[in-house]
């Protein structure tokens, strides 16, 4: 199988982001991006590097709104200008309810456009994720070209963004973007994301649609991030009604629990008769994980992509989330074994 890495898959993340009411140190740091990596390397991967020369604006405005995009664009700068302003952005007002009215205060851009304080924009920010979105394209163009399955290693994330906000470490969403893409060529795509946290943006993006199945297997939200979202009782609505499919599972779920979920994911995946599917990929289900309540092994990730590879599907890896450093070469290493094997 061959990789395609974003240029800046190894660059530093932010540096902090508030958890349980404290800054804490940011866990997207740059090892992340290393050991992957050197997991793609060691299973016998090609590893190759996505152009920064690729046309991505329209491609970005497919899913993702225009003053959502020139915000993400302009907002270091237009923060950095500022007296005394951080060298990170975080809101620190949130438009609610009772007041809300659009206002293009740098401050006030920052609690319209960031759903939270855990996606901080920093100097580099945009560059890092429109390369991550040009390393999701160079995937979707060569499974066009008849690739049968390709791991996009995309730093940072982006299941969290949603058509027109930022969170959870994510801005732009390269699965949804790379979906939309997929639509040029196939009828039917499948978007199944493993991660330990809901996919809530690309639940967003395609909530009304049903020519994109969005499936997301991950820890049950009343006590967990994204806390608002990743019920079973969100099904979609108008056209998307039941094409969207969420299987929330308890704190402390082990390998045979989440093997009976994916394996009701892939039933649906089946039914829908999709044409390619999306695998949005975090590690953070591994039981050491800081940021996840599951107790996945790493050999659980070969028996996950095994299920997976019985679709016999064209098939795009996307990186998502996956924070305890240590496991993550291994981990990619079941993973991609796990498929090829099957
Ligand atoms: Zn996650």
């Amino acid at each position: 199988m061959k990789a395609i890495l974003s240029p800046y898959f190894d660059v530093e993340g932010p540096t902090k982001f508030l958890r349980r009411g404290r800054f804490v140190e940011h866990p997207d740091v740059a090892q992340r991006g290393n050991q992957i990596r050197l997991g793609l390397e060691e299973v016998g991967c090609e590893i190759l590097f996505a152009s920064s020369q690729l046309e991505l604006r329209e491609s970005i405005l497919a899913v993702h709104d225009r003053g959502y995009v020139d915000y993400l664009e302009g907002a270091w700068s237009n923060w950095s200008k500022m007296p005394d302003a951080s060298d990170e952005i975080f809101p620190n007002i949130f438009p609610n309810r009772h007041v809300a009215q659009f206002n293009h205060s740098p401050v006030a851009l920052a609690g319209w456009y960031l759903a939270d304080c855990a996606a901080p924009i920093g100097e580099y920010t945009w560059r890092n994720a429109l390369l991550s979105v040009s390393t999701v394209l160079e995937a979707v163009f060569r499974i066009r070209e008849g690739e049968s399955a390709i791991y996009a290693l995309c730093r940072p994330s982006g299941h969290h963004a949603s058509q027109d906000m930022a969170m959870g470490m994510c801005f732009l969403n390269n699965a949804a973007i790379a979906a939309q893409e997929f639509r040029k060529q196939f009828t039917k795509v499948a978007i199944l994301d493993i991660d330990m946290h809901h996919g809530n943006g690309t639940q967003q993006i395609f909530y009304h649609r049903s020519d994109v199945l969005t499936i997301s297997i991950h820890g049950n939200p009343t006590n967990f991030y994204p806390f608002y979202t990743g019920f079973e009782h969100e099904r979609g609505l108008g056209e998307g009604e039941a094409h969207n499919l969420n299987i929330p599972l308890p704190a402390g779920t082990g390998e045979a629990s989440y093997l009976q979920a994916l394996e009701k994911a892939t039933e649906v995946i089946s039914s829908f008769k999709a044409d390619v599917l999306i695998v949005a990929t975090g590690f953070d289900t591994f039981k050491s994980d800081p940021l996840g309540c599951f107790a996945l092994e790493s050999t659980s990730y070969n028996q996950i992509a095994s299920k997976i590879k019985l679709l016999d599907l064209p098939t795009l890896f996307v990186q998502e989330g996956g924070y305890f450093v240590p496991a993550l070469s291994e981990n990619v290493k079941q993973l991609i074994t796990g498929f090829e094997n099957t």
